[in-house]
Formats: C-alpha cells, sequence, structure tokens
C-alpha cells in the first residue's frame, strides 16, 4: 500500500498507530531512538522484559487455533525437540528484531505507552504478552509475514489465529479496552498495514470454547487426539511441530505440578 493511501485510510478510520509511525518514520530515515526506546531493547535482548519474565503455567493466547494436543505439551512442560537448525534460529531472530525495531520507534514517537505488558486470568487458565500497549490503552500486535501471507491478508483482512489471539487478550483486559491494533509487515518488502480490531462476541466465543475445551482437557488427565494432518507424519504442521517425536506414543504425564 503506498503511503498516500495508507494516509488516506488512517483519516477516514480510526487507525492511532498510522499516521504517527508514518509521520515518524518519513522524518527519521535514519532512526534515532529514545533513551528510553534504547533501554528497553537492551533489556529486552537481556531477556529482561514482560514476556520472558518467569511464567505462570497457563495456555498462552498467542498458541490460539494452533493444535490443542501441541498446546497442552507446553502446558505440562514435555520436552521439545532439540535440534532447531540455523535457519530456523534465524526465522526467529528475524521476528525478534522486528517487533524491537516497531517497539522502539513506537516508544521513541509516543504511540507504544508500554511495549511487552504481560496479561493473566488464572481463573480460565489464560495468559499471554501482548507487544504493547498504545496511548489510547488499546492493545498492539505485530505480526511479520511473507509475502504471499500479506497478500492475503490485504484481500481477506487479519488471519483468524490472529483475531483469536487479540480476543483473548481483550477477554482478559476488558475493564480497560475493547480494541487492538494488529499492524501486518511484509517481511520482503517492509511494506505494512495496520488493522483494527473491535471487541466482536462471536469471535470471543470462539476464543473462550477453545480454553473451556483445553481446561476439560487438563481437569481429565486427557491429552487431545493428534491433528489428523500429522497421522501420516507428514506435512508442514507435522514438520514444523517441536513436540513430534512425542506426540505419536505421548500418554498423560504421572506428575504435572504447577498446574491448577
Ligand atoms: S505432531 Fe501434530 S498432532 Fe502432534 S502435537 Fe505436533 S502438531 Fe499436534
Amino acid at each position: 500500500m503506498t503511503k498516500l493511501k495508507q494516509l488516506l485510510r488512517a483519516a477516514q478510520g480510526d487507525l492511532p498507530i498510522t499516521v504517527r509511525h508514518e509521520r515518524w518514520m518519513s522524518s527519521n530515515p535514519n532512526p534515532i531512538y529514545s533513551e528510553k526506546a534504547l533501554e528497553f531493547a537492551q533489556q529486552a535482548l537481556q531477556r529482561n522484559v514482560g514476556g520472558s519474565r518467569k511464567r505462570a503455567r497457563l495456555f498462552r493466547a498467542s498458541g490460539m487455533a494452533r493444535c490443542p494436543r501441541s498446546r497442552m505439551f507446553t502446558y505440562l512442560g514435555m520436552p521439545k525437540r532439540l535440534d532447531i537448525d540455523s535457519q530456523l534460529a534465524g526465522i526467529f531472530s528475524m521476528g525478534e528484531f522486528i517487533h524491537l525495531r516497531w517497539q522502539m520507534a513506537g516508544i521513541t514517537e509516543g504511540w507504544l505507552v508500554s511495549p511487552e505488558v504481560p496479561v493473566e486470568s488464572p481463573e480460565i487458565m489464560l495468559g499471554g504478552t501482548m507487544d504493547g500497549v498504545l496511548y489510547d490503552n488499546s492493545g498492539f500486535e505485530l505480526k511479520s509475514i511473507n509475502s504471499h501471507g500479506y497478500r492475503r491478508v490485504m484481500d481477506f483482512g487479519p488471519k483468524e489465529e490472529h483475531l483469536l489471539q487479540v480476543h483473548a487478550y481483550m477477554i482478559m483486559r476488558k475493564e480497560v479496552s475493547d480494541r487492538f491494533s494488529i499492524v501486518y509487515e511484509n517481511k520482503d518488502t517492509s511494506e505494512w498495514r495496520e488493522f483494527r480490531v473491535t471487541y466482536d462476541q462471536v469471535i470471543a466465543q470462539k476464543a473462550m470454547n477453545e480454553i473451556e475445551s483445553l481446561i476439560s482437557n487438563y481437569t481429565s488427565n486427557t491429552l487431545p487426539p493428534m491433528l489428523s494432518s500429522c497421522e501420516t507424519k507428514e506435512g508442514y504442521i507435522w514438520r514444523g511441530c517441536e513436540f513430534r517425536d512425542i506426540c505419536p506414543s505421548a500418554s498423560w504425564p504421572e506428575s504435572t505440578d504447577g498446574g491448577v
């Protein structure tokens, strides 16, 4: 999307990041960051901010719409595969730095009031860390995505898993704000677009159904079944799963200390 189109969209609607970020980037092509932003970056790289603190045992909002069996393995602390290759490690690292760049810009310009904000609702076994809180108290979530995915988002709007994720956050902070901004950045071209999401009862119910199903599995000591797509031990979900080595023969662990 061109800069002009971006600004026209922002002028027509409620897009709290777009105009400010666009203006700041245009006047800071070689960004100079504030002390506060530099301090945040240092802490983030030292794994010393909200999202990196010791987490309570909760189902994470960032796992919405993912394989429930894998989410339960994560919750139970089951062992993950260790053989992450350098390419995958590089992809994780690039995503982390794209987040950092946006958060540092937002802190410096002022549209981002707090980066890496933890939210928890232990009564529904749900928690997570938002990418940030904006100046109007709404939430901020950044998604870096390749060109193919970016085109789909431009055509059809935010991905369902991301709508469920931000609704999970909004369920946990419903007293604070019922709005969220999701920014998608095309990591191949650096194009970006902000989508404003307002709390939707139907999507929120879908998110709650997912959580309730996991709670039901947990309280009955039952692992959710394998995805049918993984039964043949093929496909991108299977290949990308960090639990694939233990998944087919896994059973409920004898000790689940730390749960509810
Ligand atoms: S291997 Fe497939 S079914 Fe098993 S946990 Fe991973 S994604 Fe889920």
